[in-house]
């Protein structure tokens, strides 16, 4: 399982915008660490940026410094849609009638293959296996007149999820697909002094904002087209809104606790949706510990409802990247233990109601349990803060396919015993959607239900579909 992409762009005339995406990008990187990039304008020409690995091995003083320029955009990548190369990095640099610009895209396309089989046969070649190349590509190939009517045109070619941060030579453009699938928002920059204009920012979520200072003005809209330049921010609707389709995992898991979505905190629907699991699945228990980080606001939320004690029970070494030297064999069967360690004393002996965010696998929780038991823990009762994820997603998350998630086989007993817990429980659609303070129409919740708000084209979309057909 693997995460979607983050996205951020900034317009600030009296500005160092590469240093603000930097440390955008630093708030946004749970969303991918794949890769980063950084795309910059100094109002004439762009200058992209980008390498594998995590924000703060991409980019340096150095790096930081070779990027001038008072508007840009950036990138966090989990791949998708193209498999873990330099080449699927973004943001993608391209060029439409002589004017430079580079894409960052958050989302899935699903007719991909349709969209590049057609720019293939009009001779367009490819670099990479990523279908943002593709919007890059049917931009820099618009017949249109102008840099926005080129990418307003690109667009509506496009079926699936899509947040898009474009930059041009002089402006910074926020697309978001018409089902309003993947987040996007706009903030506004202080002014420093009279003399400064302030600036704008686009971000996939608010807690980029707060970090560089910025105050959160509102979501792009679904379909929406946002252009900011020198005359402000203007938008229109560039694309007739769909049925609303956020997915609903973002409330779930992908987006940080401290940033908001709807007008509600995530780790306020996250506290109310442990809330109603325990409403909904009460057991009696002497301690309630959280899976962290995910299953953390839950598992508060299950102990304030329940009456249950809430502590600690696992400790997580949150400085383990993808880079870490991986265990030997021999290693891993001493029991290395390389994220989560149990805190003995306090599980030892003790009846648990262990709370997580979702079980997609299940190889997460078996471990878990496992670790917990040989803690001492006298009983194990899982509670998940989620429905039993039973199909796969094709629009920006890299689920496993469904033979590989545990619920599309399995019923609740059976995950029980396959997990080794004394009891499980799931929350339930309706008390999902009512913790995230929505109607349930406002998501899409393919995942638990397998009803898809875009259909798939025949073809279904792999993660590495397009290597078959590259140049
Ligand atoms: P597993 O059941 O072993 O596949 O892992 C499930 C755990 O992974 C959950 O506890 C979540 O916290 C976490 N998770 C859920 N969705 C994703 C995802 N798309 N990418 C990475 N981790 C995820």
């Amino acid at each position: 399982m693997r995460e979607a992409c983050g996205v951020f762009g900034v317009y600030a005339p009296s500005e160092d915008v590469s240093r603000l995406i930097y440390f955008g990008l630093y708030a946004l990187q749970h969303r991918g660490q794949e890769s980063a990039g950084i795309a910059v304008s100094d109002g004439k020409s762009v200058v992209v940026f980008k390498e594998m690995g995590l924000v703060s091995q991409v980019f340096d003083e150095a790096a930081l410094l070779s990027l001038p320029g008072h508007l840009g955009v950036g990138h966090v990548r989990y791949s998708t849609t193209g498999s873990t190369h330099w080449e699927n990095a973004q943001p993608v640099h391209s060029s439409f009638k002589g004017e430079s610009f580079a894409v960052a895209h958050n989302g899935n396309l699903v007719n991909t293959l349709e969209l590049k089989n057609s720019l293939a046969s009009q001779g367009i070649l490819f670099r990479s296996t990523s279908d943002t190349e593709i919007v890059a590509a049917l931009i820099s190939n618009s017949t249109k007149p102008s840099i926005e009517d080129a990418i307003c045109d690109a667009v509506s070619q496009l079926k699936g999820a899509f947040s898009l941060a474009i930059l041009s030579e002089k402006n910074i453009f926020a697309v978001r697909d018409p089902w309003g699938i993947r987040p996007l928002c706009i903030g506004k920059l202080p002014h420093k002094n009279n003399a400064d204009t302030g600036g704008y920012v686009i971000s996939s979520e608010t807690c980029a904002l707060d970090t560089i200072g910025a105050e959160f003005i509102r979501d792009v809209n679904p379909g929406e087209f946002v252009s900011i330049g020198d005359k402000g921010i203007k938008q229109k609707q560039a694309l007739p809104k769909q049925k609303s389709a956020l997915c609903v995992f973002e409330y779930i898991y992908f987006a940080r606790p401290d940033s908001i979505l709807g007008n509600k905190s995530l780790f306020e629907a996250r506290r109310d949706m442990g809330k109603i699991l325990a409403g909904i699945s009460p057991v009696e228990a002497d301690l309630v510990v959280g899976v962290p980080d995910s299953g953390i606001p839950a598992a508060i939320g299950y102990a304030e409802a329940s009456g249950i004690p809430y502590s600690e029970g696992l400790i997580k070494n949150r400085y383990i990247g993808r880079t870490f030297i991986q265990p030997t064999q021999a290693l891993r069967q001493q029991g290395i233990r390389l994220k989560l360690n149990p805190l003995k004393k306090v599980i030892s002996g003790k009846r648990l109601v262990v709370v997580d965010d979702s079980i997609v696998r299940g190889n997460t929780s078996r471990k878990i349990v496992s670790i917990l038991r040989s803690a001492g823990a006298k009983e194990v009762h899982m509670r998940i803060s989620s429905p039993p994820v039973c199909n796969s997603c094709y629009y920006g998350i890299d689920t496993a396919n469904k033979d590989a998630l545990i619920a599309s086989s399995l019923k609740v007993k059976d995950i029980s015993i396959s997990i080794g817990v004394d009891t499980l429980a799931y929350l339930d659609s309706k008390g999902l959607i009512e913790a995230t303070g929505h109607p349930t129409n406002t998501f899409c919740m393919a995942c638990f239900n397998g009803i898809y708000p875009i259909a798939v084209s025949s073809e279904l979309p792999k993660k590495e579909m397009l290597e078959k057909i590259s140049t």
